[in-house]
Formats: structure tokens, C-alpha cells, sequence
């Protein structure tokens, strides 16, 4: 029997994928270190669970709102006003099922076929197949390590077309840490200002795991702020991954748009988890900040791991939890047997030889690279970095 075309659009997240084969090798008994997802390592803290423990007993297990619980919505407009300085009300805001899914409402909502959707390179896997889903096009900035994986304003203006709908940006972005100042983000706001009919997608998701000081956001520039959505959700900051809570901020006009397609793909987001996520969003941050710490530890050991892998052309992550060194270098090399020939293969080869998963940066938009995750203990940090440092030392 014949599937339809849209599934013939895009393709299966390799992140997902990558965590997939590694489960399976472990499960024949292969003792596979996973440098490949892009979860917090840690469990969900206590008073977070409290909140949903006590929801459960407090019997809010009915239908919510399709855009989320008021208090929920009150709870991510103080967040905004505390961490951000930005002023939303709850019309502005549309909680989903995970950020993943109030991404895809946003594309939905925007995009139409042949509509132009700028994305700097690398991106997150998700935004380029989305944007196919929605039979927009994908038009990549690519950045270099040189240029700290940033675009510059005359990059961005030179990309632009009476075509573009959209642009969509991560900062801390995934999968290549760089975070972009208050000033980066004002150069770009100063072409957008010039461009009234482009939306701006300002993926904050990493918000709290940055480096380098306090997170910016494209969004604090009055100009273009009607025009911003921000996409935020608890998955990282406050290691809730499973838990599937995401938002928007934008106006009121996007987030009615956003509304009715989710009413009906999914309604509203999880009762529980919302129930949970008012607790996470308004209580202090000292557990999140705790575990960014442990995150930046990590960070700078794998700093000093790169160091003695001559092959991986690296720089400094600024934010996120991923390290993106450039492996072109390897192409063309052999152990003997296996030869790398791009990304996917050097990705393979480390899964099977050193039993190390890591991701194939060609699914992030940028082909030379691959992406290797620090949110995992020390120990298998440590473990995962010196199996790569031995198998790569067999490439010749
Ligand atoms: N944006 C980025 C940049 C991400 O890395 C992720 C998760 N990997 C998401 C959005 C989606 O997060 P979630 O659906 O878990 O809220």
C-alpha cells in the first residue's frame, strides 16, 4: 500500500537514530558510551516532582487548555520579566508538547510552499526537516569555526530574498555552543528592521547552560520584537526531557495561529507536566545553576581532551553541552579495513570500533563536522574521549 509523500520529504533525526544503534549494541552486551544525546545526564529536581506528585493527588488529570493552563502561562511571562526583562501577557504565550513541538506549530503556521526559511549552519537536525515538511526552503548561512559558528549582519542581508518567511537561529545553539552577545544580536536585529515581512525564531531552549555570562535575546530589541517568537521549554534547564513541556512567546497573532493547529494535533500539553512546570518556572534556579556548573566542569575537561586529538579542529563552546570539531581532516584516511570517506562513516566507525556514539554532523547542516556530547559523567567522558583518541590514532 502506497504512504504519502510527506514522508518522503524529510528524513529521521540522526541524534535519534545514533541513541537507537547504541541501545542496540549495548543490548547484544557491547559496553557503547553514549557521546550522542542531547539530555541532561541528570534527574529531575525534587520539588519539581513534588508539584506533580501533588497535581496526580489534586486530581488534574482532565483535557487543559490547548495553549496550556493559565497559571502555567502567568508562570512563563514572570519567567520572561525575571530572566529576560521582556514583557509578554498569557495571550502571548502557547505552551506544547516539548519546544520540538511548538517549533513545528510555528513552522506550520508560517510557511508556505516555496516560502524561503534562512537557517545559519549547523542548525538543530529538526528545523531544516520541518521546514520540508511544510514544503518551505531551506536556505543555509554557513558559519565556520573561524568565525565561531556566528553569521555576521551582512551575511544575513546577503542571504535575504522577497522570498524569506522566516529566520531560525539556537543560541547557545545546538549542536555547535556558540552564543551570540547582546551586540551580535543587535547587528542582526538592525537588517531586520529593514525586512517587515520576516518572522525571527530565537530558539532559547539552552538559555541557562552559557558559559560566557548572561543570556541575550534577539527578542529585547522593541523594533522587531512583535516579530520574534521565542521558543523556550523545560527540557534542559531543568532536566525535563521526558516530561514533553515547550513554549512560544510571540504575539498574540502568531500564538493564535500556533493554537489552532495544535488543537488539532495534540491540544494542550500534559496536565501533570504543567502542573509541575508552574513549580519549575517561578521556584529559584539554584538546582539548575548547580548543574550548569557541572556541565562548564565537564566542558573545560573536554576542552583540554580535544587538545591531544591533533586531527579535531576545534574551538570553545560557549554554551549547550556539545563540543562540534571539525574532522575533514580524517577524509580519506583508513585503519586498514575501514575507510573515511565523510562524517557518517568516521560516526560509524567510532561506534563500532571504539564503541563511542557520537552524531554525523552533516544532519546539523554542516557535513565537515561531528558532534560529541558532554552531558554524561566524568567517568565516561574520560572513557569516551580516550577510546576516540586510540581509534583515531589507527587512521592513517
Ligand atoms: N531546540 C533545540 C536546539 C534542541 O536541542 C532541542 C532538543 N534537543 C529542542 C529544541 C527540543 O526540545 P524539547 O522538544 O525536548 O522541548
Amino acid at each position: 500500500m502506497p504512504l504519502s509523500s510527506i514522508l518522503d520529504r524529510f528524513a529521521e533525526p540522526e541524534t535519534l537514530k545514533m541513541a537507537k544503534l547504541g541501545r542496540q549494541l549495548r543490548s547484544e552486551g557491547k559496553d557503547v558510551v553514549d557521546l550522542s544525546l542531547g539530555e541532561p545526564d541528570f534527574d529531575t529536581p525534587d520539588h519539581i516532582k513534588q508539584a506533580a506528585i501533588k497535581a496526580i493527588n489534586d486530581n488534574y488529570s482532565h483535557y487543559t487548555p490547548v495553549g496550556g493552563y493559565l497559571d502555567l502561562k502567568e508562570a512563563v511571562c514572570h519567567k520572561l520579566k525575571r530572566d529576560n526583562n521582556l514583557d509578554y501577557k498569557p495571550e502571548n504565550i502557547v505552551t506544547s508538547t516539548g519546544a520540538k513541538q511548538s517549533i513545528a506549530n510555528l513552522i506550520l503556521a508560517v510557511v508556505d510552499k516555496g516560502d524561503e526559511v534562512i537557517i545559519p549552519t549547523p542548525y538543530w537536525v529538526t528545523y531544516s526537516e520541518l521546514v520540508k515538511i511544510a514544503e518551505g526552503i531551506v536556505v543555509p548561512i554557513e558559519t565556520t569555526i573561524e568565525s565561531n559558528y556566528k553569521i555576521t549582519p551582512a551575511q544575513l542581508e546577503a542571504t535575504i530574498t522577497e522570498k524569506t518567511r522566516l529566520f531560525m537561529f539556537s543560541s547557545p545553539c545546538n549542536p555547535s555552543g556558540s552564543v551570540y552577545s547582546k551586540e551580535e544580536l543587535e547587528g542582526l536585529a538592525d537588517v531586520f528592521v529593514k525586512y517587515p515581512n520576516i518572522y525571527i525564531m530565537s530558539d532559547e531552549i539552552y538559555e541557562y547552560i552559557n558559559f560566557v555570562g548572561g543570556h541575550e535575546s534577539i527578542a529585547q530589541f522593541d523594533e522587531i520584537k512583535d516579530r520574534v517568537i521565542i521558543v523556550n521549554g523545560l527540557s534542559k534547564g531543568f532536566a525535563m526531557t521526558g516530561w514533553r513541556l515547550g513554549y512560544i512567546a510571540a504575539s498574540a497573532e502568531i500564538a493564535k495561529a500556533c493554537e489552532k493547529l495544535q488543537g488539532q494535533f495534540t491540544s494542550g500539553p500534559n496536565s501533570i507536566a504543567q502542573k509541575a512546570g508552574v513549580v519549575a518556572l517561578t521556584a529559584s534556579l539554584d538546582p539548575t545553576f548547580a548543574m550548569v556548573k557541572e556541565f562548564e566542569r565537564r566542558k573545560n575537561r573536554v576542552q583540554e581532551l580535544v587538545c591531544d586529538i591533533p586531527s579535531f579542529k576545534c574551538y570553545v563552546p560557549e554554551g549547550a553541552f556539545y563540543i562540534f570539531p571539525d574532522i575533514s581532516s580524517l577524509f580519506g584516511t583508513s585503519d586498514g579495513e575501514t575507510k573515511i570517506e565523510n562524517a557518517e562513516d568516521l560516526c560509524m566507525y567510532l561506534l563500532h570500533t571504539a564503541n563511542v556514539s557520537t552524531v554525523t554532523g552533516s544532519a546539523f547542516g554542516s557535513p565537515n563536522c561531528i558532534r560529541i556530547g558532554f552531558a554524561n559523567s566524568m567517568e565516561n567522558i574520560e572513557k569516551g574521549f580516550s577510546r576516540i583518541k586510540d581509534a583515531l590514532d589507527k587512521l592513517k
